[in-house]
Parts: C-alpha cells; sequence; structure tokens
C-alpha cells in the first residue's frame, strides 16, 4: 500500500519521534494550505501520542486558513521572538515541513541553523539544502500533506489522526493541488482522501472556509488586477500582473489576499507562463506559475533569487517594481523559444 516512502527512513522518523520530548514544528514563511495544514497535522498527531509539541510559524498566516484546530496556539516568531528562541534553547527535536531551505525559514533561519537537536525535513520540493539528520523529500508527491499521511501510516500513526488532523491534511492536498486541478492525477491521492473522509471530515465546509470566504477588498483587488493591470504577450505566451503599494493600499491588502491571484493569466487560452510582481517592504515579490514542461523553478532560481517547483515557484528582487518588469520582459526573449514550444 505504502510503496513510495523508504522504509528504512519510516524507521527513523518512528524513532525520532518516539525519543523526542519536545518538539518543534516549523513551515516555510507566509505558510500556506499545504505548509499550515501539515504542521497542525503534525502537531494533532503528536498530542494525540502523548508528545510535547509546538509549531512556530515564520510570520502571520491568511485569515482562511485561520479556522483549522489548533491555529490559535501556534507560535507566531514575528510577533513573539523571545518565546520562540526560548523554545529553541528547550526543544530537542525540530520538524522542517514543507520547505527546502532553511532561507525559506527567513526569521528562523539561524535558529534552524544552529539548532543542536534533532533535526528532520518532510518535504516536497526538489533539491533539498537543509542540513537535517533524516530528509524526507520526495517531490513527486504533490503536497507535503498527501506525503505526511503516507509518513503517519508507515509509522502506525493513523489511529492517532483524529477529525482534526484529518481536516488539516486534506486542506494541505486541496490548496497544493489548485483544488486537485493540477498535480492531482496519481490515484494513490484520492486513496488517501478516502482515507479521511473516513476519519470524519467535512470536505464541501473546507472547501467553503478556504475559497469562499474573500473580503470584499480581496474581490475588488482581484477585479482591479484583471482589469487594469493584467499584461497578456501572446507572442510569448505568456501574462503578467504587478501591483505596487499604493494598490494594495487602496484595497487594504491582508496576507493571503493575493493568494491564486498569480493563475489568472494561465486562464487564457494559449497562456503558458505567467507571474506576479508585488511590491513590499524592501523588496518585490515574484511569483511564477507555468503549464507544461517550462520550467518555472529554473527561471525563478536563475533571475529571482528563488525557486520552487517545475510549474509554480516564486522568488524576490531588489530592484524598483517598474525595473522588475522591464526585466522580466526583457528575459522573455531569451526564452521565446521554450516558451512557443512549450507543451
Ligand atoms: P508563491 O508564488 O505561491 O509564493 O510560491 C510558489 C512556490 O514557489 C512555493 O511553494 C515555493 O516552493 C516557491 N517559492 C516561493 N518563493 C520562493 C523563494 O523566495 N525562494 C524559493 N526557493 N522558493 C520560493
Ligand atoms: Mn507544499
Amino acid at each position: 500500500m505504502n510503496s513510495i516512502i523508504d522504509p528504512h527512513k519510516i524507521k527513523q522518523f518512528e524513532a525520532i519521534i518516539h525519543n523526542a520530548a519536545l518538539i518543534l514544528i516549523v513551515p516555510h514563511v507566509n505558510p500556506d494550505g499545504d505548509a499550515i495544514g501539515a504542521c497542525l497535522a503534525m502537531k494533532g498527531v503528536l498530542d494525540n501520542m502523548g508528545k510535547k509539541a509546538q509549531v512556530i510559524v515564520p510570520n502571520e498566516f491568511p485569515d482562511f486558513l485561520q479556522w483549522m484546530k489548533g491555529s490559535e496556539q501556534t507560535l507566531d516568531f514575528e510577533k513573539k521572538t523571545a518565546e520562540a528562541q526560548k523554545l529553541f534553547a528547550k526543544a530537542d527535536t525540530l520538524l522542517c515541513l514543507d520547505f527546502n531551505d532553511a532561507e525559506r525559514s527567513e526569521g528562523l533561519k539561524d535558529l534552524l541553523r544552529n539548532f543542536p537537536g534533532r533535526k528532520v525535513l518532510v518535504d516536497h520540493h526538489p533539491n533539498p539544502e537543509i542540513t537535517c539528520d533524516l530528509v524526507i523529500s520526495y517531490p513527486e508527491i504533490s503536497s507535503t500533506c498527501e506525503l505526511l499521511y503516507l509518513l503517519f501510516e508507515g509509522a502506525g500513526f493513523t489511529p492517532y489522526i483524529d477529525k482534526n488532523s484529518a481536516e488539516a491534511l486534506f486542506t494541505g492536498m486541496m490548496t497544493d493541488t489548485g483544488n486537485f486541478s493540477y498535480n492531482a492525477s496519481n490515484p494513490g491521492t484520492y486513496r488517501i482522501i478516502s482515507c479521511l473522509l473516513e476519519k470524519g471530515i467535512d470536505k464541501d465546509g473546507i472547501h467553503s472556509n478556504v475559497y469562499h470566504t474573500f473580503s470584499e477588498d480581496r474581490w475588488r483587488l482581484i477585479g482591479h488586477s484583471l482589469k487594469d493591470k493584467m499584461v497578456i504577450l501572446q507572442e510569448f505566451r505568456t501574462g503578467y500582473i504587478s501591483l505596487n503599494k499604493e494598490e494594495l493600499e487602496q484595497f487594504h491588502y491582508q496576507p493571503g489576499d493575493t493568494e491564486g491571484l498569480v493563475n489568472y493569466p494561465l486562464m487564457v487560452k494559449g497562456i503558458v507562463f505567467c507571474a506576479l510582481f508585488m511590491e513590499q517592504e524592501g523588496k518585490i515579490k515574484t511569483s511564477f506559475r507555468s503549464k507544461g514542461n517550462f520550467p518555472a523553478n529554473a527561471f525563478a532560481r536563475e533571475h529571482f533569487s528563488g525557486g520552487g517547483h517545475m510549474n509554480a515557484a516564486g522568488g524576490s528582487d531588489t530592484l524598483p517594481l517598474e525595473k522588475v518588469v522591464q526585466k522580466f520582459e526583457a528575459l522573455l526573449v531569451r526564452y521565446k523559444n521554450e516558451l512557443l514550444s512549450s507543451f
């Protein structure tokens, strides 16, 4: 049933959990549904095993994930730095979930790197660059939550998955596949969903909590982005949206408001590559999505100090927003052949 994950790694994971006294669980910065889902499910399972554990997030996560059970007990490193530092000094085990590089934990990166206890990575991003005692990395699995379920199953932990943890796992599987619209063709994914449904999850309720709870401002920002800001360059099969600080302020931007916005240009016929550029404090955050075999992650890595998956990647740039857009458009000329031949 569980043929993907190396049984030796499952044994090591099991032993590390059994021997742990205080476990810290950390996701990447700007945590998404998969990152938060994995952390809360992990915490729920550890609680039910009678293990002491704490989730520490590098920064705030969006409203549409805060309905999840246990989210109120997470510790925000930006707001409670001293408390988090104390926990890092006391803990013996650290679980890094849904990221492949200490840099991605932003403010927590030095605490992560210097952590003297046992470190475990559970992730699905390619090429992990984080030093850990145990690296459980499967880029072929579409979400960390799916991977975590397989790990729980292999380690015999499924009896400890309660309804809340099952809902957290489902949330990650759903959000990392765009509600099962991409990277979602593996039959194993649906076997797991079936197991989660057996745990009593409210599947339709989760969908509604995540996708149907936008603020009015969020919809207006999407409207503005699509009507006035989306640029479609059919000659490069590319589209992009850029948003400056004033626009974000005009629509009272909250974390998570632009989640999914990057994808809209890909819904235009013929477009295979798209980007979102957002002006933030001291940098421009860049997001890239692609269809087919155009590698968004290599593009992000080479030109925007980032990385990610083949079809979903991100990074940042220190140039002003207009220059970043100019740089992007100039790069498209270099990639024209690959963009035109992408299938
Ligand atoms: P998003 O565009 O939603 O912020 O990120 C999409 C994916 O790109 C993430 O799941 C993550 O894998 C990757 N990603 C985003 N930003 C960065 C970054 O700054 N560095 C790296 N290495 N990966 C990133
Ligand atoms: Mn993920």
